[in-house]
């Protein structure tokens, strides 16, 4: 436990939801089905807006939304009632090592600081943080907001974790950082932001088989969160 602040993602991550990228897909579908999209993208075309930044406004324009700036608010109402039934029929839940991990750091004797940094939305982010009682753990949370602007401060762009680690008084002569994520976006996001960065490949996780090919490599790959205590 050589870090002194952990930085966790929290779909994928801590939280199971199943094929992250299908359930995310299936949102953008219905959300632009909501918003009546003219060219809603083939499936090929879907990941553009995930990387897209602070220009995901251009994108939904070019698959003609009229108004997309309503596009996260339907977005995350989508998110948020899906979770709900999820959660009730027990298809989303923690990952089993997550509270003894999230216990033992947060009690070590150097007292380390956590924090969730998530491209979430927040009141989705608070509820499930609430709902599974583990809000207590993290002393600090940055997830997004409601307002149009807070899409360009969603990970890749290292935004949230310079926020926390400013929140940390972090200094990188003094202490180290780790975040802790299941996608690429959250391995660009920490590398971005100059600290450490650990890509979680749970069992069911298909996704990153390639992470070797990706420009930027992780500085370690861990499969279960209690590899993370030796770390
Ligand atoms: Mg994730």
């Amino acid at each position: 436990m050589n870090f002194d602040f952990y930085l966790f993602d929290l779909d994928g991550t801590l939280l199971h939801l199943g094929n992250i990228r299908a359930y995310a897909e299936k949102i953008l579908v219905e959300t632009l089905d909501r918003l009546k999209a003219k060219y809603p993208p083939m499936r090929n075309e879907r990941f553009k807006l995930w990387t897209s930044e602070d220009g995901y406004l251009n994108v939904l324009e070019e698959w003609g939304v009229e108004k997309p700036q309503n596009f996260w608010k339907f977005f995350d109402e989508i998110d948020f009632n899906k979770r709900k039934i999820l959660i009730k029929k027990k298809k989303a839940f923690l990952y089993q090592d997550v509270k003894y991990v999230l216990e033992k750091l947060y009690h070590h004797k150097d007292s380390k600081k956590l924090a969730i940094v998530t491209n979430t939305a927040y009141y989705i982010c608070e509820y499930i943080l609430n709902k599974f009682n583990i809000s207590k753990f993290f002393h600090e949370t940055f997830s997004l907001g409601y307002y149009l602007n807070d899409q360009k401060l969603a990970k890749p762009s290292p935004n949230g974790i310079l926020t926390i680690l400013d929140k940390f008084e972090y200094d990188p002569k003094e202490s180290k950082a780790i975040l802790i994520g299941d996608s690429k976006l959250d391995i660009i996001a920490a590398k971005k932001a100059s600290i450490y960065a650990c890509l979680i490949r749970r069992d069911i996780d298909t996704r990153n088989r390639h992470y070797k090919n990706w420009d930027i490599q992780p500085d370690f790959v861990i499969e279960g969160l209690e590899e993370l205590l030796y770390l």
